[in-house]
């Protein structure tokens, strides 16, 4: 048929649906609730929030999701809509009344003459005369859609029992304390044999670390979680801690292969590694360290590790079930399925992590079909906007590891390490004199996002003016 079928009416459908019936085409929106439900969903309401009623930081000027926001905002993002209409006080964070919100989504995508909701489960490949789809079904797919997506893609799994390892902005790390070099200045594909960022620690600072991996705070399993296979087989950094004061020190922190330039008579005792994670060299991820420590704890305990005192971290470890798509393989860069372009992916299923960041892509996503449609093509926002960013994490921009047989692609939000670094990075204040420490870092999140805004006000004036028009 010629109308667009988005499947899943969460965060990334609802902004889909709506932007594509903007722009003058009709659309379906399939979602299977109440009739199915997920693990974690409690209503029939059409976007609705999982767990917390938090969008984050609203500062547009200097948090890389205030910016996303704002991007949204511009582009008349319902989700966004609906947010502002249904907020509630929460310091500089946008949070809203989760039912109001929900309602509001679901009145909009209701009232619009070109959108036709459909209740149902869609469990399995969608028919064959849907040619423009957008596959939107989250974190939580409803497993014989996730089964059939898995045969057509030819990856072994789809949906993980997922440990992720957490991701320190690179310039946090203390490299008078820290160094460059691989184990044995091994030299991988495009490596020059000093990959990895190494982190030194004496006896007295291993066991220490150790101690505080067995105390600190878990996040506890939720009984949908127990039944999804290990990502990888990797397990816990606690749990591995908790077979032994050796086990890590044998395993991701042993210290082989490695001398320390800043003490090169000291053998150091145990060593944490840091891998790239993202093109641009801007984020590096703690090898082997995917963890289930509550949130806080892991910032404390791992701002113990030398070297890393002061890390900023861009995104913090975490186990939860998660289907996602391994995209940058899978995906071309307009979220089509490569094996099947009439499949569209919108929402966490292709790699972000996050409410806004999921609706943002089911944003783009939705352009891009309504384009489809007309038998025109979009071109994609600048990388140098948040939307831009997000979409080179998603389709391109990621670093594949070298070990055989592991996926290195992981859900991220958005933040400031995913962008184009600046041409100049602001020196001097407005009056002339000099930034110093902080606030030089405020001024490059400033710079980033001005020229954000900037290049997305360009690319909207250039590329949408027929959806403006319409
Ligand atoms: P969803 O919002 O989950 O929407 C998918 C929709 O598809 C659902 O309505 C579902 O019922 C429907 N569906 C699934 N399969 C089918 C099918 N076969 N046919 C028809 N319909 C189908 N992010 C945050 O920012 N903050 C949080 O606090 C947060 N907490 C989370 C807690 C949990 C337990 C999980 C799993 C994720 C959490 N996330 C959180 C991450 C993520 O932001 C949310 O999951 C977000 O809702 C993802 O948006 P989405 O549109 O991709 O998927």
């Amino acid at each position: 048929s010629s109308s667009v079928h988005v499947i899943g009416a969460g965060l990334a459908g609802s902004e889909a649906a709506w932007q594509v019936a903007k722009a003058g085409v009709p659309v379906v929106l399939h979602e299977m609730r109440p009739d199915r439900m997920t693990e974690a969903h409690r209503t029939d309401g059409l976007a609705e929030l999982v767990c917390s009623n938090s969008f984050r930081s609203d500062d547009a000027a200097s948090n890389a999701v205030g910016l996303l926001h704002a991007e949204m905002r511009r582009l008349d993002s319902l989700i966004m809509r609906a947010a502002d209409a249904n907020q509630v006080p929460a310091g500089g964070a946008l949070a809203v009344d989760r039912d109001g919100f929900s309602a509001a989504v679901t009145e909009a995508l209701n009232d619009h003459p070109l959108i036709e909701i459909a209740r149902g489960e869609v469990a399995g490949l969608p028919p064959a005369d849907w040619s423009n789809v957008i596959v939107a079904t989250g974190p939580l797919t409803s497993a014989p859609l996730a089964d059939a997506i898995r045969e057509l893609t030819d990856e072994n799994a789809l949906a993980f029992f997922d440990a992720i390892a957490p991701i320190v902005h690179r310039e946090s790390i203390d490299m008078s304390v820290a160094w460059f070099q691989s184990r044995y200045d091994k030299v991988g594909p495009g490596g020059n044999g000093a990959d990895y960022i190494n982190c030194p620690m004496t006896k007295e600072q291993y066991d220490g670390f150790v101690a505080a991996l067995i105390a600190g705070e878990k996040t506890e399993f939720k009984e949908w979680e127990t039944n999804t296979p290990y990502f990888d087989g990797c397990l816990p950094i606690e749990v591995m801690a908790e077979r032994g004061p050796e086990t890590l020190r044998h395993g991701p922190m042993k210290p082989v292969g490695l001398t320390n330039p800043h003490d090169p008579t000291t053998k150091p005792y145990a060593v944490v590694q840091l891998r790239q994670d993202n093109k641009l060299g801007t984020l590096y991820n703690i090898v082997g360290f995917q963890t289930k420590l509550k949130y806080g704890e892991q910032q404390r305990i791992f701002r113990t590790i030398p070297g890393l005192e002061k890390a900023e971290f861009a995104r913090l470890g975490g186990l939860h079930r998660n289907t996602f798509l391994n995209s940058p393989k899978l995906l071309d860069g307009q979220l089509r399925l490569r094996a099947q372009p009439r499949l569209r992916f919108a929402g966490q299923m292709t790699g972000c992590e996050g409410y806004v960041e999921s609706a943002s892509v089911g944003l783009i996503a939705g352009l891009y079909a309504a384009a489809d449609a007309r038998g025109e093509t979009l071109v994609s926002p600048p990388a140098t906007t948040a939307l831009g960013s997000l979409l080179g994490h998603i389709t391109g921009g990621h670093i594949e590891t070298i070990e055989p047989g592991t996926r290195s692609f992981q859900p991220m939000n958005i933040n400031f390490g995913l962008f184009p670094p600046l041409a100049t990075v602001p020196a001097k204040k407005p009056d002339g004199t000099r930034l110093r420490g902080s606030e030089k870092t405020v001024a490059k999140k400033q710079a980033l996002s001005a020229r954000a805004l900037a290049d997305l006000d360009r690319w909207i004036a250039d590329h949408l003016r027929i959806a403006a028009a319409a």
